[in-house]
């Protein structure tokens, strides 16, 4: 029994050792990046990839067929990049259904004037009736909380608050003007107005909304309608506001929320050489129900192919397991996020780190770390391997939306950091398409991933 074992061992490492001629044995990480860098650029099937999930599944909005067909297609596109395991995670999601919507204006004496709108996802609808209701335009928050009773009362409240141009990462002056859609509208609304309009999240000054959640406090019986209009509109209304001229708008949607459904998170890994400990590689397949979701988050999710794909295609030995998991529901309510975390914790896996490609397809400039002092220190040091790629930033702090509930597992955290500059233009809209990536840029931020993900494979 033993000499069978051991002949057994013998002929196994013997196949292993021949199949290992491209493996990367020693730490030579700059010959190591080149070797995937190569891989990806000269055979990644990211872009085609993409295509397929934007143009021929189209928008993934949580409980849609299409977010349905886009759960099969990643299950067998993981099957394909090399997985050895894919399973589908069962994730509860509240459906919200847009419906019809339509915004007119009348200034004045003038007649009514359609303007490009969105409902925010989540927002109450109007049960198909007018609502209408004169415009006061208020100059941020600080002065709605100045504002009394009387003056709120029947209003539908209206916030022109633009992107800072002067701020060069557009990521900040979002993360600060973005309160306007995902939390203030809640505060207008247990205050007696009558709906919220606000200005879309955008760097741009066209005329294009954007849409993205809102929720309203638990205890709030008003729940009044909240929409957002493009730059040039918002900009439009405050010049005849400023006028002193008295608008009036008529809001029309059906907006509603729905029964609630089962999508799936979609996970593929391929196991461990040394061990069972777990590398998350992550991002969302759902988007919104306006919009091919390229940028947002297709662009993130074949990003994630593309690691599997790379690792299996050099023959990597990864010593611990790489697990892509693809959030179901992130646009409307992270659910999918907080079930993958619930079920970490019961089943007692343990996750070395977890990183999302979830801010766009664009060329890569850094890995935003979301982790311990000693863990960042760790990731800095190899900072020079990431330089001939264009990859330098790794002072930002945040981490990807469907992650973040691994954060109380104290699971070190991190996220892809393209280049922004033209993603909150199109970002939450009918814009976001597939002829908006550039298959380089693509590629490249999947370059990236595939370099983090294989050193600290490596080093933890
Ligand atoms: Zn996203």
């Amino acid at each position: 029994m033993k000499v069978y074992l051991f002949l057994i061992l013998l002929f196994c490492s013997g196949l292993c050792l021949s199949q290992k001629k491209k493996i990367i044995r020693k730490a030579d990480f700059p010959t190591e990046f080149r070797m995937i860098s190569d891989d990806i650029l000269s055979k990644g099937k990211a872009y085609e990839q993409l295509r397929e999930l934007t143009k021929k599944i189209g928008p993934r909005f949580s409980g849609s067929s299409n977010l349905t067909k886009a759960e099969d297609w990643a299950v067998q596109k993981l099957k394909e990049s090399g997985a050895t395991q894919v399973w589908k995670q069962a994730v509860p999601v509240k459906v919200w259904n847009r419906g019809k919507e339509s915004l007119e204006i009348k200034i004045g004496n003038n007649s009514w004037k359609k303007i490009n709108m969105t409902a925010l996802g989540g927002s109450e609808g109007t049960a198909g009736q007018d609502l209408v209701g004169e415009i006061l335009l208020v100059k941020n928050i600080e002065e709605f909380n100045k504002l009394n009773f009387a003056d709120i009362k029947d209003k539908i409240i209206f916030f022109n608050v633009p992107f800072d141009q002067k701020i060069v990462n557009p990521v900040e002056t979002y993360l600060e003007v973005g309160k306007y859609r995902w939390a203030i509208p809640a505060n207008v609304s247990r205050r007696g107005a009558k709906a919220i309009i606000t200005r879309s999240l955008t760097s741009a000054f066209d005329d294009v909304p954007h849409t993205g959640s809102m929720s309203y406090d638990t205890d709030d019986n008003n729940k009044i309608p909240a929409l957002a209009i493009g730059a040039k509109s918002a900009d439009e209304l405050e010049e005849a506001l400023k006028n002193k001229q008295k608008i009036i708008a008529k809001l029309n949607t059906t907006s509603t929320f729905g029964e609630t459904k089962t999508n799936f998170n979609i996970i593929g890994e391929i196991p461990g050489n040394k061990d069972n400990n777990i590398i998350v590689v992550a991002a969302h397949l759902d988007s919104w129900d306006i919009s091919e979701g390229a940028h947002d988050n297709g662009a993130g999710v074949v990003h994630c192919l593309e690691v599997l794909r790379a690792f299996k295609n050099l023959d990597i030995q990864n010593n611990h397991t790489i697990r892509v998991v693809l959030f179901t529901n992130e646009e409307n309510g992270v659910t999918g996020g907080e079930v993958y975390a619930q079920q970490v914790k019961k089943k007692e896996e343990k996750h070395l780190f977890a990183i999302e490609s979830d801010a766009g397809g664009f060329s890569p400039r850094g890995i935003s770390l979301d982790m311990i002092p000693e863990r960042r220190r760790q990731v800095f040091e190899w900072k020079s391997y990431f330089l001939p790629y264009g990859v330098y930033d790794f002072d930002q702090t945040y981490s990807g939306q469907d992650i973040q509930p691994l954060k109380k597992l104290d699971i070190p955290l991190a996220e892809l950091v393209p280049d922004t500059q033209r993603y909150f233009d199109i970002h939450h809209t009918s814009e976001d398409t597939f002829d908006k990536v550039n298959r380089r840029e693509l590629l490249l931020g999947a370059v990236t991933m595939a370099q983090i993900v294989y050193i600290i494979d490596k080093n933890w």
